[in-house]
């Protein structure tokens, strides 16, 4: 069984590119072409110089020996949190501008949630004096102050979506409006792997570079270049793609994907899409979401604004339809457990969303001579607010 894209861009039964008409030349003029260029060794050239000196890759592969200890194990993290703007998601956008650079593209569109891919698009905007344009939920323009202003100062036009809930599926829907509307000019990133093909396939290679430096990271370390055991959080699934990416033909590595369960997966208020969710359209392919008996999106919940997505990318719908990956549904709860946990024997302060894949430790039940790879997708500095609060540290 594969489980990569086909020619047709399909993973099993989930993918293709469900999109209005008026999208088809733009999506069209990207299939064609992403392949060829992503193989052009100028293009390689570039994206690896870039990632190098600008991100700040390779990322460290640390051996974290207190959670080793305290779970009798063998532990260690891929510290995508040192990533430049302190989280994986600038390994996408700058792949993709340079794509958009290459189709003869000179302004960028892109949508987000709490903000976290659109600084993180603003970002290579400025360094590639590319026009940027942002759209954001009004309703997450306030929650996500900070991050707003990040991208003004970074040149960025931030455009408030103010449609139905006013959150990321709204600005999703008016930045590919905007799209539609400025085809010749203008490229859209997308901040997962999510969206019609090619997307999921074009982002899940740009974050396959986890996975790369993992291999050889393990070489030099263990002797060996694979782990038994991968975890990473899914909200739409990019962070975990890139550290699955290399390892899915690997059966002797075990892949364990962590979703938010919110308030518990039966709660009413979660985006657990694999255990919640059904097959449909969103977003331009066919995958897992929630939704209800009429086919209408759930409003979902998480603590973390990264996984507080109602969707999951087809990749991982069919690496859950397979039984390839195992995923687990981690409460608000016990993630911010993980969150203190990590912090003080690690001296790592992890995102929300990462600190997901780290209240897995205590279910997988590794043995003392595995080797467990979480990838820490981010830092915890964007999170400090709600960690001050719920975890009463100001007391
Ligand atoms: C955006 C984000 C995520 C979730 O996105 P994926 O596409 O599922 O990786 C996870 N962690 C961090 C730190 C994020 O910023």
């Amino acid at each position: 069984m594969s489980f990569n894209v086909d020619e047709r861009g399909y993973y099993g039964s989930f993918g293709g590119a469900f999109i209005p008409e008026m999208l088809y030349p733009n999506v069209e003029e990207l299939r064609s072409r992403y392949l060829d260029i992503i193989a052009e060794p100028s293009f390689q050239e570039e994206f690896h110089a870039l990632l190098k000196d600008y991100v700040g890759r390779p990322t460290p592969l640390f051996k974290a020996e207190r959670l080793s200890a305290k779970y009798n194990t063998n532990i260690y993290l891929k510290r995508e949190d040192l990533c430049h703007t302190g989280a994986h998601k600038i390994n996408n956008t700058i792949g993709q501008i340079l794509v958009a650079k290459r189709l003869g593209k000179s302004k960028i569109v892109a949508e987000t949630g709490a903000g976290q891919h659109g600084v993180a698009t603003a970002t290579v905007c400025a360094l590639m004096g590319m026009e940027c344009i942002v759209y954001m939920g009004a309703i997450d323009i306030e929650r996500q102050a900070p991050n707003v202003a990040r991208m003004r100062m970074l040149g960025a036009q931030v455009v408030p979506a103010t449609s139905g809930s006013k959150t990321l599926k709204d600005a999703t829907n008016e930045a590919m409006r905007h799209w539609i509307n400025h085809p010749v000019d203008t490229h859209y990133i997308i901040g997962s792997v999510v969206g019609p093909h090619p997307y999921p396939d074009m982002v899940a290679r740009f974050q396959a570079v986890i996975s790369e430096e993992i291999r050889f990271q393990l070489q030099e370390k263990e002797g060996r270049d694979y782990p038994d055991y991968v975890i990473a959080c899914v909200g739409g699934g990019s962070n975990a793609a890139g550290a699955f990416y290399h390892f899915l033909d690997e059966p002797r590595t075990a892949l364990i994907a962590a979703e938010a369960a919110g308030l518990g997966v039966n709660s009413g208020h979660s985006a657990a899409t694999t255990f919640l969710g059904k097959p449909g359209v969103l977003h331009g392919s066919k995958s897992l979401s929630m939704q209800t008996e009429d086919g209408q999106v759930i409003e979902p919940y998480s603590i973390s604004a990264g996984l507080d997505y109602p969707g999951i990318g087809p990749m991982h719908a069919h690496l859950f339809e397979s039984g390839r990956a195992t995923f687990y549904g981690v409460t608000d709860e016990e993630a911010l457990v993980a969150a203190v946990e990590c912090s003080q024997l690690e001296g790592i302060i992890p995102a929300l969303e990462t600190a997901h894949a780290l209240a897995v430790f205590e279910r997988l039940q590794a043995k003392p001579n595995e080797i467990v790879v979480v990838n820490v997708s981010g830092r915890g500095d964007k999170d400090l607010a709600t960690y001050q609060n719920r975890l009463k540290l100001n007391d």
